[in-house]
């Protein structure tokens, strides 16, 4: 691995505007004399560029064969959109060696350098990765357009998100059922969320442990936001330690846990290529 973490360091330092242009060089210059000024907070280092590398799944279908896609070869399954949802069927329906399956993905591949660093998604968001969606003229914000941002990179909108670990809420799943959709209450679908987690917590009635997608409490929470969380308290919100146990309610002020692992952010994409277990022969 060629990110050192040594710590985390909060959103709240980064530069906050959205640079075309970034100097990496300059930045991270700056960026580490702030470092050794402010003894407090900490940092990832990295040593190169080099953070991932993925199989290119993106095959153009302008030429018979490109990249050594072959256009006239046949799949059992043709997955189109290789975001979160996309990336997780392909690696499911890929465990099984005997049928084959193409996820076509309109983006890049996720190997910018900011997609692995925990703090890097404003310099995703707006960048070539996003589809730059914008609503319509909202009349309630004085006719303005509010920016929409969606992933448009291998992994989706998660390769872009905060990479907060957040279900919903089990109300949410039990009103769909109630609307219709069989098969999707709180009770049917937590299995599969424990199935798909790796808590660093570890396993309990509501995380999972195993699963190829990390999740974990922030390694250093920022001194700004522990104060937040205790100004809270103190107005008597109550502490929620943990926002997806659904024993009891949502509602309250704490951390979030995030996907992330070993300094980087995990998304379905990294899950879908690095998982050491899965099988990639049959996936294109
Ligand atoms: C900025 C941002 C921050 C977020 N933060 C969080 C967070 O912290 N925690 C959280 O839980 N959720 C977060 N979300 C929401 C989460 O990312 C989405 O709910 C989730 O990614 C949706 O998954 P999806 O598979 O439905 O769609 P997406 O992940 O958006 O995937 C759709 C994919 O289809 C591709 N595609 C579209 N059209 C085509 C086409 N014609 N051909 C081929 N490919 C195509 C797109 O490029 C994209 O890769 C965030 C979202 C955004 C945008």
């Amino acid at each position: 691995m060629n990110l050192m973490k040594t710590s985390f360091i909060s959103c709240c330092c980064l530069p906050t505007c959205k640079s075309s242009k970034v100097d990496r060089k300059g930045w991270k210059r700056a960026f580490l004399k702030v470092l050794k000024r402010k003894k407090s907070l900490r940092a990832y280092f990295w040593k190169d560029k080099q953070y991932i590398s993925t199989v290119p799944v993106a095959a153009s279908l302008e030429n018979d064969v490109h990249n050594g896609f072959d256009r006239s070869r046949e799949f059992d399954y043709v997955i189109v959109g290789g975001g979160a949802a996309g990336c997780v069927l392909a690696s499911r329906l890929s465990e099984d060696r005997s049928s084959t399956v193409l996820l076509l993905e309109a983006g890049k591949e996720d190997s910018n350098f900011y997609i692995h660093v925990p703090m890097g998604f404003p310099y995703l968001v707006g960048s070539d990765l996003d589809w730059k969606y914008q609503s319509a003229n909202e009349e309630k914000l004085f006719d303005r357009k509010v920016i929409w941002p969606r992933g448009k990179v291998l992994g989706g909108s998660h390769t872009i998100s905060v990479a907060l670990y957040l279900r919903g809420s089990a109300n949410d799943y039990r009103d769909w059922e109630k609307s219709g959709a069989t098969g999707w209450g709180p009770e049917d679908v937590l299995p599969y969320f424990l199935k798909a987690e790796n808590n660093l917590r570890g396993a309990s009635a509501y995380h999972g442990k195993g699963g190829p997608l990390k999740v974990s409490d922030l390694p250093s929470p920022n001194e700004m936001s522990q104060a937040f969380v205790i100004a809270g308290q103190t107005l008597d919100i109550p502490c929620n330690k943990d926002f997806n146990d659904w024993s009891h309610s949502q509602e309250g002020i704490g951390f979030f846990q995030v996907t992330q692992a070993d300094g980087k952010r995990v998304s379905p994409a990294t899950c879908l290529f690095t998982s050491s277990s899965r099988p990639k022969k049959s996936l294109c």
